[in-house]
């Protein structure tokens, strides 16, 4: 573990610095577009600006927006690459696609030069996580198609940490190499990270004996859910980093060792907005709404003003780790696609989570939304860890607690042990039936 180091000027850039470092880039990112990038020219065209006459960050609101749903169409009319690509399809030589499991996937591909950029977006990842040369890091994370820790992989050895990975390979066989690699940083899903301590558990084993220093999570809301995150500290003995990132649009933010549960915006590789879902319209400081994003230098498949479905609140107040960065406040808080209305109420899985997670008792959950409309109900089945005492009252308590979070009234069943399912990638304890 490497102690604090000083902080690379662009993470401590005064406002007026700042924005103009990025509209600097937003001009070079934007001039790189016309003629070049078919879905960016054909957008740009139609909303019918010119570029020379933009004064840059302040005018970037009248260029449209993007959506996921653009892209996706865009790649079914013009398989399988689409035409968001910015140079020639042979200069590319990375593939990922998006771990969506509702919907067609979505497929985004780098080049040399924009997989090195992400690589530049999670090193200061790491630094906010004071991992650096001379840590091990360990990924127990299967490498497949989805974007994941591949970028965190090569970033990771970039600054001279030694990169384990634990792909194709079980539970037991990752406790047991943590325990004999000497590891002293983990990157997971937070689910996975409360999964493997199950199985230390199951086995009379504890993860808190592994020396493990920093658990960094990513890929679900967990790692800034204060309940979800305490709970992985203390089974690991370790400090939780959160760290969120899309596919399409890269390694966007991080949490620094002196927030606990803040999500720090790279600023200087991605220009950020957050908006009124309803209405468009930019929203201030301190006010929830959508992050908009768009990327400062992925050259070659870039996004501009890209909704991300992700609900936040922003603060652009100073931080004590001494990054002028805005801040997510507790991470993200929602998605906009997943909230369901039940009997008037709005519910969003990371509600539930927040409640459910607070029971020590409980290992596992699963909420399900069943049938439409007015007759909606929400049932949350829980696991009880072995030893939690009377499962009836333990649902009870849920379930009192449940309805004084969420105003709502949600049946709590208990599950038999081991009848839910565990995930390693992005966790589907929400199920709705019947979605309308
Ligand atoms: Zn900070």
């Amino acid at each position: 573990m490497t102690a604090t180091e000083a902080l690379p000027a662009e993470e401590a850039l005064e406002p007026a610095a700042l924005s103009s470092f990025q509209g600097q880039k937003l001009r070079e990112m934007l001039q790189k577009l016309p003629g070049r990038n078919g879905f960016y020219t054909r957008k740009l065209e139609a909303a019918g600006v010119a570029l020379a006459d933009l004064t840059l960050p302040r005018d970037l609101h009248r260029l449209p927006f993007t959506t996921k749903a653009e892209l996706v169409a865009d790649q079914a009319a013009a398989p399988p690459w689409g035409t968001a690509l910015s140079e020639p399809l042979s200069h590319y030589t990375r593939y990922c696609q998006t771990s969506s499991t509702t919907g067609r996937p979505l497929r985004w591909i780098d080049t040399n030069q924009s997989w090195q950029w992400m690589i530049e977006c999670w090193k200061a990842v790491y630094r906010g996580a004071r991992v650096g040369a001379g840590d091990r890091i360990f990924f127990p994370f299967s490498f497949g198609p989805f974007l994941g820790f591949w970028v965190a992989f090569d970033a990771g050895s970039q600054i001279g940490a030694h990169c384990v990975p634990g792909g194709g390979m079980s539970s037991a066989i990752r406790l047991s190499l943590l325990e004999s690699l000497d590891v002293s940083v983990v990157c997971c899903t937070p689910t996975y990270a409360l999964h493997l301590a199950e199985v230390a558990a199951a086995e009379g084993r504890s993860l808190r004996d592994c020396g493990v220093k920093v658990v960094i999570v990513a890929g679900e809301p967990g790692g800034s859910i204060e309940a979800t995150r305490r709970r992985i500290q203390e089974a690991w003995g370790a400090r939780v980093i959160d760290h969120h990132g899309l596919t399409e649009v890269g390694p966007l933010s991080f949490e620094c060792w002196e927030a606990p549960g803040h999500l720090h915006l790279n600023e200087s590789r991605f220009y950020c907005e957050v908006i009124d879902p309803a209405t468009l319209s930019p929203v201030g400081d301190g006010v929830r709404g959508e992050l908009v994003v768009t990327s400062l230098g992925r050259d070659a498949s870039p996004v501009l003003r890209y909704r991300t479905g992700d609900i936040v609140v922003r603060r652009s107040t100073p931080c004590a780790c001494g990054r002028t960065w805005a801040r997510l406040e507790g991470g993200i808080l929602a998605r906009a696609d997943d909230m369901v209305n039940v009997r008037g109420v709005n519910v969003y899985p990371a509600a539930i989570e927040a409640v459910v997670r607070d029971f020590p008792e409980v290992v596992e959950f699963r909420s399900t939304v069943a049938a439409a409309g007015a007759l909606r109900t929400l049932r949350v089945e829980i696991e009880p860890a072995p030893g939690a005492g009377d499962p009836l009252t333990l649902a009870a308590a849920v379930g009192q607690r449940l309805r004084e979070a969420l105003g709502l009234t949600a049946a709590v069943q208990v599950a038999e042990a081991g009848n839910l399912p565990r995930f390693e990638m992005k966790a589907r304890r929400f199920v709705v039936e019947n979605r309308d």
